[in-house]
């Protein structure tokens, strides 16, 4: 049985490639019954989803996920069922978006120096205009035929010690956990399984957000292995924290795991959506009146 629960995905407000409206209609179309529009340090698009989310019947969570550096390492915190009119989060997101705008000129200038012109243009084109992400960057250099495909991109270009590269300055965990539960919402370490930490790192990585009280980590995610589900399952269960399940769908043309297929997390694990009031019986999912 499929995960209804679909709690991590990106729209053209952030780094995916549909447009908030169109996200929804293919989670709907794809059998998700509940799905979070978590884009990168924005809120923009929920509004959009929102409205089509009611319109076909799907549960829209209002979410985001915010870049965090930790330890010098950059990791990811989703944001679940947060308040987008909180100043506190949204004054955050907003300094966040600075950084970005700093970092995607800078890593033209990088990026010129190694014979790449124009690449803050072609990214900026690439994106909504309210946020500019290395994805932009990666599609601008895939278009000018740089490397043939994103993933090469970064390898090539975008990572540490590459020409493009630009370290993250973003919000501690402290201010980001800070920021979700100022806008009433709950904090989920996202991928914990991409960070390639080891164990002891990993660990502290999620000592320090339960001192924060964040609450959950992502088990299931289209960035996890089948191993991963297991391994972070008994890391959520030793821990205390509950459990999210997530695509971290970007667009059709690329995904990680297409909307619709993620597994149910393993047996035992407290599901961050536990105590959610949504209209059907996930362990069913038929919809209950
Ligand atoms: P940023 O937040 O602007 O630094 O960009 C991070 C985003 O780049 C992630 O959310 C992914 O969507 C994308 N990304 C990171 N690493 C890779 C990779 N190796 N291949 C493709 N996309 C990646
Ligand atoms: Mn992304
Ligand atoms: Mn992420
Ligand atoms: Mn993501």
């Amino acid at each position: 049985m499929f995960c209804p629960y679909d709690l991590h995905s990106h729209s053209t407000a952030s780094d995916g490639t549909l447009a908030p409206q169109a996200l929804v209609l293919r989670a709907a179309g794809a059998g998700v019954r509940v799905l979070a529009l978590t884009d990168h340090d924005t809120t923009a698009g929920i509004e959009e989803a929102s409205l089509a989310a009611r319109q076909c019947g799907l549960k829209l969570i209002p979410g985001v996920e915010i870049s965090v550096t930790w330890n010098k390492q950059t990791v990811h915190i989703v944001g679940l069922n947060v308040d987008t009119d909180n100043r506190t989060l949204q004054q955050g997101l907003s300094g966040q978006r600075e950084f970005r705008d700093w970092r995607a000129r800078e890593m033209a200038d990088r990026l010129e120096k190694a014979g790449i012109t124009g690449a803050y243009e072609g990214a900026l084109a690439r994106s909504s205009g309210a946020l500019v992400s290395r994805t932009h960057f990666a599609r601008f250099l895939v278009a000018r035929g740089v490397v043939s495909d994103e993933r090469k991109v970064f390898k090539h270009y975008l990572v540490s010690g590459k020409p493009g590269h630009v370290p993250g300055n973003w919000a501690s965990l402290e201010q980001a956990v800070g920021w979700i539960h100022a806008a009433g919402g709950e904090a989920v370490v996202a991928h914990p399984a991409r960070y390639r930490m080891t164990r002891s790192k990993l660990r502290r990585l999620f000592k320090d957000f339960i001192q924060q009280h964040g609450e959950a980590i992502e088990v299931v995610s289209g960035s996890h292995s089948r191993d991963d589900y297991f391994c972070m399952a008994r890391h959520a269960q030793d821990l205390g924290l509950k459990v999210s399940a997530g695509s971290d769908f970007h667009s059709p043309e690329n995904p990680w795991i297409e909307l619709g297929r993620l597994p149910m997390p393993p047996a035992g694990c407290r599901p961050v959506w536990a105590d959610w009031e949504i209209p059907f019986d996930s362990e069913s999912n038929r919809r209950v009146h």
